[in-house]
């Protein structure tokens, strides 16, 4: 009762206009199952492996976002049924996703990841080489993807305001892009330790993990 607890309570925060992904990496198919029950449909994975394990298990209406990173040589294998990839980060990516996309005959909704955190560890696009896959032009070329809005990861630190003038920042740009032409409607930015902040910088998509589940260990 735990996670659908926590899941309701969350929800009850939320705008109306914001989806709740409910991240379930490391976690068990009952407990996704709960919180299938108490309503969620839209579950996020990192991992390649765990993600086609946990879709051959679950109900097969929930929507699964791939938010890890992905390589080209995976993509594969989840490109018959994802929902949304959230993190894009390379032109070679997205041709590839077209590419199994075409395979399975359907069109698949990506992300593009912004790296905007201060951790060189992250992954994702510098605000530049965004910019420039879009001007360029060559999305054009890529029926099978719909590259439909940006995603990325605050740095981790407890000092809000550097947190909020990150996501600014990103959702700046978003709206820049949008203001060209580009119908970048889905803004996911938000975990469970800053997604208020998120929200009021203009996310529309959170992606909460430990909130709902409980710590990962
Ligand atoms: C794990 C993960 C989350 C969820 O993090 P929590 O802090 O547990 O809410 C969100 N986004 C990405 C990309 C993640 O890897």
């Amino acid at each position: 009762m735990l996670v659908a607890d926590n899941l309701l309570k969350i929800k009850q925060t939320l705008p109306p206009d914001v989806t709740l992904v409910a991240v379930s990496k490391f976690k068990p198919a009952e407990m996704i199952l709960e919180a299938y029950e108490a309503g969620q449909r839209d579950f996020g994975e990192n991992y390649v492996q765990e993600l086609v394990d946990k879709s051959e298990q679950l109900p097969k209406d929930i929507r699964w976002h791939f938010i890890g990173h992905l390589q080209s040589n995976k993509v594969k294998y989840i490109a018959p049924f994802v929902h949304l990839i959230q993190g894009v980060d390379s032109y070679k990516l997205l041709l590839e996703i077209n590419k199994q996309a075409q395979k399975n005959n359907r069109v698949i909704n990506c992300l593009l990841q912004l790296h905007i955190a201060v951790e060189e560890t992250k992954f994702g696009l510098s605000l530049d080489e965004c910019r420039e896959i879009f001007k360029s032009g060559a999305l054009n070329e890529l029926k099978h993807v719909n590259v439909c809005g940006l995603m990325a990861m605050a740095s981790n630190t407890a000092d809000e305001a550097h947190v909020r003038g990150e996501y600014q920042v990103l959702n700046l740009f978003r709206l820049d892009l949008m203001a060209d032409g580009y119908p970048l409607n889905t803004a996911s930015y938000g975990m469970s330790g800053d997604y208020h902040l998120a929200i009021a910088c203009g996310s529309n998509m959170v992606r909460i993990g430990s909130s709902i589940f409980g710590e990962r260990h």
